[in-house]
């Protein structure tokens, strides 16, 4: 019988096998609706505690190696940190899935990477026939868990209509917007914005605070005027005056989307002092709060730095 994954694929596909490499905090909840869409899922991490979450659900299979999970999927999902651990799972000589790749399989790399170094990937993968989509998103695991991730998407039009059905299955605003890499670049433009916006209004309310106002009512008036933004909106009460800091996306990762960003406005030369300020305040936060912490707890490290 046909199922639901491969019918809404819209393409023949040999298989309705997806490798899914990287289960953590987002990993997870995009796996469970590819699974419920009845796609079967090798899935790997590093870490047995994740694969223990998934293992005993339908259609899933979790496996020893990145090598075992590639073989025999048409198409194989990366949620990974970053562009490094991208590199290694990619490339490295003796565990890497560029050995066993097959032409036409494709790679969809929707973790938050570097969009020169996906630039990279996308050639050195084309070399060998193998197809590459960035898709990186935005929302946060409470949208990962709802399946409406914003989707950014980079690679040539027919294999971005290929995916698209099933990157359907995760997200619910999708665009594609240039070649491999663009989906990259704006992912990490888009979380250079929201950092610049985080810390802006930690500083003001925290300056508010400091003038004897109360911050919550402080940031409500933000909410009906002009200083209105992600941050004022879902993170201000609910993961920071709470004391809570735990939003799910780590300020190591936000950290290291500013990186990307703050690099990637140097190598084109454009216009970037802001971006500069602002990657040395998630360094500095980074270096002094516990790692692992929440991207949220700007706010408690801005509060101790006064
Ligand atoms: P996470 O740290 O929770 O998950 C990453 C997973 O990758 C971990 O389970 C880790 O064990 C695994 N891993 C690391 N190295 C590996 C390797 N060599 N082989 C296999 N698995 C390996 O991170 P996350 O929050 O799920 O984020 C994943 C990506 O999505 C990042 O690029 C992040 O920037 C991006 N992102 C995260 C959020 C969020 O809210 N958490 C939102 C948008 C984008």
């Amino acid at each position: 019988m046909q199922k639901k994954c491969s019918r809404k694929w819209g393409f023949k596909v040999s298989s309705n096998r997806i490798a899914f490499i990287g289960l953590g905090q987002m990993g997870t909840p995009m796996v469970k609706h590819l699974l419920a869409a009845g796609c079967d899922v090798s899935g790997f991490d590093l870490s047995p505690a994740v694969l223990e979450e998934l293992a005993g659900q339908a259609h899933f299979v979790g496996c020893k190696t990145t090598r075992e999970a590639v073989a025999g999927s048409d198409v194989c999902i990366l949620m990974l940190p970053n562009s490094d651990v991208v590199e290694r799972v990619l490339w490295d000589t003796d565990t890497g899935i560029s050995a066993v790749l097959k032409a036409d399989q494709i790679i969809i790399d929707m973790g938050s990477s570097d969009p020169f170094r996906s630039q990279k990937n996308a050639e050195r993968l084309a070399a060998q026939g193998v197809k590459f989509v960035d898709a990186p998103v935005s929302g946060g695991v409470k949208r990962a868990r709802d399946a409406t991730l914003s989707i950014m998407m980079g690679g040539d039009v027919d294999t971005v209509a290929k995916v698209q059905p099933l990157l359907e299955l995760m997200g619910k605003h999708l665009s594609h917007l240039g070649a491999a890499g663009a989906g990259h670049a704006v992912k990490a433009l888009n979380n250079y914005v929201s950092a610049a916006g985080l810390v802006a209004t930690c500083e003001a309310i925290t300056a508010a605070q400091a003038f004897g106002l109360d911050p919550k009512a402080v940031n409500q008036v933000f909410n009906t005027s002009s200083g209105k933004n992600n941050t004022t909106e879902l993170k201000v009460e609910k993961f920071m005056l709470s004391g809570a800091y735990d939003s799910g996306f780590s300020l190591g990762l936000m950290r290291k989307d500013v990186k990307t960003a703050a690099d990637f406005i140097k190598n084109l030369e454009t216009p970037g002092a802001v971006s500069s300020v602002c990657l040395d305040v998630w360094t500095r936060a980074e270096e002094s709060l516990p790692k692992g912490v929440d991207h949220t707890a700007m706010h408690q490290f801005l509060q101790d730095s006064q």
